[in-house]
């Protein structure tokens, strides 16, 4: 039956983002919130003009940063550096380089920092990396090279000021045995000049709060950012799902069941399934978001204007 709810201001924003835009006047909530855009370098030239247009889509929400990931092999390297060096002359982005250990020594990532820093970046993702024979095989540091990320983030430290950010596993990284391990290693890492972690992906808020609270409980401190992964292609995320560790919920698979030939329908579900994670985060107090955009801009755009971060834009063409 029917029956008659209390009425509310029809123009009334709807969803908890909004509801705290509203409580809060909408500059203040959206100038509370920091939203990151994670990238990889483009491989070709059709890539590289993909990966520049979304620039330019994305550039008006003013991202805290934004990053660029990193491949152990030479030519990886190569674009990574060109890629940021780039974003730090013909764009308004900070860039953060991604840099791993794996497959050089010390002096050769030293350098390959010192190279970042001359270029004008100043915010360093500081990795391990994957073993270079493939995720699942044993991993072995490189001869006279940083063995794990606290090691490169202490190495970083005494190359130039860096700001450092390094990751976090809200369902463990896979090699690590048990918890302990786990926080031991993000502590660390924050030991040695990290104050940032970005988390690995997850879908489900609880497995955020679950890993916050065991990080609080070891007095970590810096902020622990969600990293939200924008894959509408559900094949593709489950197999890096699997590759990483990280649960698939059975609800998430059956919203993607016979969607495999309607590429449409996936990426607005993404943004959709997206933007509720990031409500309920946003709703019990998370104001950082790191999105891992696969280089493209409408997810990453539609998550970001529901956080608000359209209003930043426009305030600033209007100073
Ligand atoms: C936000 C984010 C961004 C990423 N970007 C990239 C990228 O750009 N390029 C890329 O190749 N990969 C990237 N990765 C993937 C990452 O490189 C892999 O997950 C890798 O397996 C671990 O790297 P890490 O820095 O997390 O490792 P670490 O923090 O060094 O830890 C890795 C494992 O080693 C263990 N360990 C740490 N120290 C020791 C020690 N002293 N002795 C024994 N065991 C130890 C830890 O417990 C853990 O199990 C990214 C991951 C995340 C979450």
């Amino acid at each position: 039956m029917n029956a008659r709810l209390p009425h509310r201001d029809p123009n009334a924003p709807i969803g908890a983002i909004a509801r705290a835009a509203a409580q809060h006047g909408d500059r203040a909530a959206s100038d509370k919130v920091n939203v990151s855009f994670e990238f990889f370098p483009p491989k070709d030239d059709a890539s590289e003009q993909r990966l520049w247009e979304s620039i330019q889509k994305l550039e008006p929400l003013s991202p805290d940063f934004v990053s660029v990931t990193y491949g152990a092999g030479g030519s990886t390297r190569t674009r990574t550096h060109r890629t940021v060096e780039r974003m730090v002359k013909e764009s308004g982005f900070k860039p953060a380089a991604h840099l791993t250990c794996v497959d050089a020594t010390r002096s050769e990532i030293d350098k390959i920092a010192q190279d970042f820093w001359d270029v004008g970046v100043r915010h360093i993702v500081a990795l391990r990396g994957d073993p270079a024979a493939g995720i699942g095989q044993a991993y072995v540091p490189a001869a006279n090279g940083y063995a794990y990320s606290s090691d490169l983030v202490e190495g970083l430290k005494k190359i130039a000021d860096f700001e450092i950010s390094v990751s976090a596993y809200p369902e463990r990284h896979p090699e690590s045995g048990d918890w302990q391990t786990e926080i031991d290693n993000l502590k660390r890492k924050v030991d040695a000049g990290a104050t940032r972690a970005i988390t690995q992906f997850f879908f489900s808020p609880d497995v955020f709060w679950r890993f916050q609270d065991r990080v609080l409980d070891a007095g970590i401190d810096i902020p622990i950012v969600p990293g939200l992964m924008l894959q509408p292609n559900f094949k593709g995320l489950k197999r890096m799902a699997d590759m990483c560790g990280v649960c698939v919920p059975d609800w998430y698979a059956e919203l993607f069941e016979g969607l495999n030939k309607d590429a449409a329908t996936r990426t607005l579900l993404t943004a959709s399934l997206v933007s509720e994670l990031i409500a309920e985060l946003h709703d019990r107090g998370v104001r950082d978001f790191h999105l891992y955009t696969l280089n493209r801009a409408e997810i990453a755009s539609s998550v970001s204007r529901v956080l608000g971060l359209h209003h930043r834009g426009r305030r600033k063409s209007s100073l």
